[in-house]
């Protein structure tokens, strides 16, 4: 049980007494990984009563979590491998995970174009969906539309008239996974819960042949220490099996690993009017999806052997995603030129003999070992909520204390939360005008919105002292909030999990860096030795997200 209150302040800042408290106390939860998996959980428990922790070896969500289509969404094409229990929890949470964070999880309209020769025809389209929002609780207007082909190209004139038949019009939600991630450990801090990024698992303690802690390394300065906890559990997504190597539990069912890249353009170049789920020669379906200043386009899915720790794009990806798109909007000529911006992260799906990436189930599993570690790998981001459930329930058998049962179905994921759609774009609004009258564009009011929701008016407030031009002014006050009360420890951290610009918005970070290194260097007192190495590292993910390699650097290196 929990014996004391922690100063809770989620900030880099209090990282000496935070690593002290990690190595003096005895949690009743361990949790490996900071991923939508793993701060999911944290959260569940420490909201339960639990005393928790959890490392992350990186920042949290800079795995899979960072690196997703960043859809809330059932998994239409799940229905398809008959997959209804997942398509039924997943489509169900959407809307739970909107309610609790609906400037971060927002609706919207997905248009699945319907052409000649394609995945769905009409019929079977209107079918598949419906029971989609049957499974999922769709209601009323949000049903799904069926479209002709004269009012689909009404919405979506770029699309192909010569191979178009009409289309199907339905509700999914979006979000940004690192975000959410990030909100996810925010919220488990304030219930008390212990989390800290930059540090690595790197093995397990034993007591009567029970794991009952880790050795861990602090990845910024290499210092050892153990963490004592009754339960230990492991969600580190694409790195599960290497830590089931280590506790010499790896048996069984294994992990099967699959890369999915996105490729990112200016809207100009792809200026759809919405996101678009269309059909590629293969057989498979990728996503066109519009946010802010760009339109990305996603995803892959090819079997992946290599490095764990870099996951880079290659020409053949690229070729693909530009096939696919010129393929349904012939007028766009996309070519690798146009690329700004790309990711690629790894599936942790669960090995299935005989079946190809596109085949294997998305369900998650949960590995329980004869020394006790709890290990889940596999599932979405969207079931993020429920799996941390099962998982925590799990525990709760284990420990010697019964705690009560899980109530993340309740608890809002930011301090001071927006309460719904309404209320959003109320505060949109009101920052619109707010931020006209200091001379910056509507982009900037939704960008902040859908990144923090309310907790902009801390970042606004914070705007007023800083003198430079204003999206200077604009882009220290939110270093300074992420730094405050998001654990921000580096400059990636910065640029790709908490405000998306490596992603989205890659000209700004040549703009701004000159200003953000320096404020790091003071709130965080790096000598210059660590700023060398900062700068080094964020120069090596601007390559990896502009250049792409002929071969896979991944399977030369791995
Ligand atoms: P991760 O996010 O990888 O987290 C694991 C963490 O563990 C990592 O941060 C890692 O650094 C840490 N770790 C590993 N080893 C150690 C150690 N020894 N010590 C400490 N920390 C350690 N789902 C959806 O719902 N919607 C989508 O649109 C969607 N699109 C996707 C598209 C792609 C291309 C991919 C790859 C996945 C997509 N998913 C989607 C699935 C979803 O992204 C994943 O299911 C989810 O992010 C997995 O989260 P995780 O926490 O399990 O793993």
């Amino acid at each position: 049980m929990k014996s004391k209150q922690r100063n809770n302040n989620f900030s880099a800042i209090n990282r000496k007494d935070n690593l002290q408290t990690l190595a003096s106390e005895v949690f009743d939860l361990l949790v490996i990984g900071g991923g939508v998996t793993g701060c999911g959980i944290a959260l569940d428990a420490a909201s339960r009563g639990m005393k928790v922790a959890l490392v992350e070896k990186n920042d949290f969500a800079s795995g899979t979590s960072s690196k997703s289509t960043k859809l809330i969404h059932g998994g239409l094409r799940y229905l398809k491998q008959l997959e209804f229990g997942l398509v039924r929890e997943t489509g169900t949470e959407r809307a739970i995970v909107h309610q609790l964070a609906p400037h971060l999880v927002l609706p919207e309209k997905m248009l699945l174009p319907i052409v000649k020769g394609g995945t769905y025809g009409k019929w079977t389209a209107s079918l598949g969906v419906l029971v989609y929002d049957i499974l999922a609780g769709v209601k009323g207007n949000d049903r799904r539309k069926m479209l002709s082909k004269t009012a689909t190209l009404q919405k979506e004139p770029l699309l192909n008239p010569n191979t178009l038949k009409g289309s199907c019009y339905y509700a999914e939600y979006r979000t940004d996974d690192a975000r959410l991630t990030i909100e996810l450990i925010k919220k488990a801090s304030s219930n008390d819960a212990l989390a800290l990024n930059y540090v690595k698992a790197s093995e397990f303690i034993y007591t009567d042949g029970k794991v009952t802690g880790i050795k861990a390394v602090d990845e910024l300065t290499q210092n050892e220490f153990n963490v004592q906890a009754k339960q230990v559990v492991s969600a580190a997504g694409p790195w599960v099996d290497l830590l089931r190597s280590v506790n010499q539990s790896k048996k069984g069912k294994s992990l099967h690993l699959t890369k999915g890249v996105h490729i990112v353009v200016p809207k100009q170049k792809l200026p759809l009017n919405n996101s678009t789920y269309f059909d590629v020669d293969d057989g498979r379906m990728v996503f066109a999806i519009p946010r802010g200043k760009v339109t990305y386009i996603g995803t892959t899915d090819t079997n992946y052997k290599g490095n764990l720790d870099r996951i880079t794009v290659s020409k053949e990806d690229v070729q693909y995603l530009t096939n696919a798109v010129n393929n349904t909007f012939p007028s766009i000529s996309l070519t690798e030129n146009d690329i700004v911006s790309s990711w690629a992260g790894l599936r942790p799906l669960i090995h299935e003999d005989g079946k190809s990436p596109s085949e294997l189930s998305r369900k998650d599993e949960i590995f329980i070992s004869d020394t006790n570690l709890i290990s889940i790998a596999g599932g979405k981001l969207t079931g993020y909520r429920k799996m941390a459930q099962r998982v925590v329930d799990l525990v709760n058998k284990n420990l010697d204390h019964a705690f009560s049962p899980c109530i993340t179905k309740e608890i809002a994921l930011t301090q001071d939360p927006l309460k719904n759609t309404k209320a959003v774009d109320e505060y949109l609004k009101k920052l619109e005008e707010q931020l006209a009258s200091v001379g910056l564009e509507p982009y900037y009011a939704w960008y902040l919105v859908t990144n923090y929701g309310q907790q902009c008016d801390l970042i606004l407030q914070k705007l007023k002292e800083f003198e430079e031009e204003i999206s200077i002014a604009l882009i220290r006050a939110e270093l300074w909030y992420s730094i405050q009360y998001e654990m921000t420890n580096s400059l990636s951290d910065f640029y790709i999990r908490r405000t998306g610009r490596l992603f989205f918005d890659i000209k700004s970070i040549h703009q701004t860096i000159q200003v953000i290194q320096q404020d790091m260097q003071t709130y965080l007192q790096w000598d210059d030795q660590r700023l060398k190495e900062e700068l080094a590292t964020l120069e090596s993910h601007i390559y990896d997200a502009t250049n792409f390699y002929r071969t896979s650097v991944n399977t030369l290196i791995g």
